[in-house]
């Protein structure tokens, strides 16, 4: 089945019809209120200054803005982009490769950045600190170094968990943010933006059902929006209203939390399998057949901040909130 909150996966055809509804300027990135006061700030005084702006960490769960964040970055500093990611980046050679392909002020993006191999994390370390390329070329007794100027860059990297970074590395980003799930109305208002942009008709009510449902997260809105708006055009005359909203979201099997089947297998195997917890992610990522890093990445961090589940020094536990989705009675505390 289709899985709303898949995180990377993102389909061909979703990043052509994303490409007119992404933000590309500051202003209308919603939400992220301190994010975007800070960066405004920084952005304003590097230009003013027409330094390249520091390094910048940006770091939470998958479709909460980080990729259109360093676009937006690179787009208000009026400097290019290139982009990467840490798998990608297999060998020294190719960090170099895009180094010295960079123009000054430019902006090199690496999504994903915790999964830089530590060879390629060392060329990035004075690549960072002194704008300075420090790489072996050859094997055996004709390798030598080699040392090459930089321009001045800004490397904006992009994680889902800060905690996931080497120290060295995270201490070299002069500026870290961290973005938070969207709240409903910021939601409502990307869901009212997309639908313009993309001329589906949408009732205020009908977009707030949508965000309502689309798990604190951008993407996942913009997902809902397009298969509602598939549904209505179907069963309806084409408008999103709240009726058809809620229609397509059952459909969907996305309840009225904005959980999917993931989320509620994962909680219910805590309740039925370990008694609510404490449990290890480990024993729970067996349980559900899922991995450890999605239950990390992109399962519990929406299932903690909604108050569901938490995490405790000696395992996961879920909360009363849990029991009382599935309609379960609480267990016996006292005993
Ligand atoms: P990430 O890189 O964190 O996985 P993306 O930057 O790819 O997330 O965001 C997913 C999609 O959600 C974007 O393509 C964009 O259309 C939308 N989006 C993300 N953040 C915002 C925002 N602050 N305002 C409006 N739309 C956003």
């Amino acid at each position: 089945a289709d899985r709303f909150i898949t995180p990377a996966v993102t389909a061909p055809q979703e990043e052509v019809q994303d490409r007119a509804i992404r933000p590309k300027v500051l202003q209308d990135y919603v939400g992220q209120p301190v994010v975007k006061e800070q960066m405004e700030i920084f952005i304003g005084a590097a230009r003013k200054r027409q330094e390249a702006l520091d390094h910048t960490l940006i770091f939470g769960p998958p479709g909460l803005g980080k990729t259109t964040l360093a676009n937006i970055i690179a787009n208000e500093m009026e400097c290019n982009i290139k982009s990467t990611s840490g798998p990608v980046l297999e060998k020294a050679g190719d960090l170099a490769a895009m180094l010295t392909n960079l123009e000054p002020g430019d902006v090199l993006f690496i999504d994903e950045i915790h999964r830089l191999s530590a060879s390629v994390e060392e060329v990035l370390y004075p690549a960072m600190e002194d704008y300075q390329l420090d790489i072996m070329i050859g094997e055996g007794p004709a390798a030598r170094s080699i040392k090459l100027e930089l321009p001045p860059f800004t490397l904006v990297g992009a994680t889902t968990r800060a905690g996931l970074l080497t120290s060295p590395l995270r201490d070299r980003f002069g500026i870290v943010q961290r973005l938070e799930f969207y709240n409903i109305d910021d939601l409502t208002s990307i869901v009212e933006r997309s639908a313009n942009l993309s001329g589906s008709g949408v009732d205020h009510e009908g977009a707030i059902e949508i965000a309502r449902r689309a798990r604190g997260t951008p993407r996942i809105a913009n997902r809902l929006l397009r298969r509602a708006r598939d549904y209505a055009e179907v069963k309806g005359d084409g408008r999103i209203t709240l009726a058809m909203a809620d229609l397509a979201l059952n459909m969907l099997n996305v309840d009225e939390h904005g959980f999917d089947h993931m989320d509620r297998r994962l909680l219910l195997a805590m309740i039925e399998k370990f008694g609510g917890g404490p449990v290890g992610v480990d024993s729970l990522a067996a349980a559900i057949s899922e991995e450890r890093d999605t239950i990390e990445d992109v399962l519990e961090p929406y299932l903690i901040q909604q108050g569901f589940m938490m995490r405790t020094p000696r395992g996961r536990v879920v909360t009363d909130n849990a029991y009382r989705h599935f309609g379960l009675e609480l267990p016996d505390t006292d005993q």
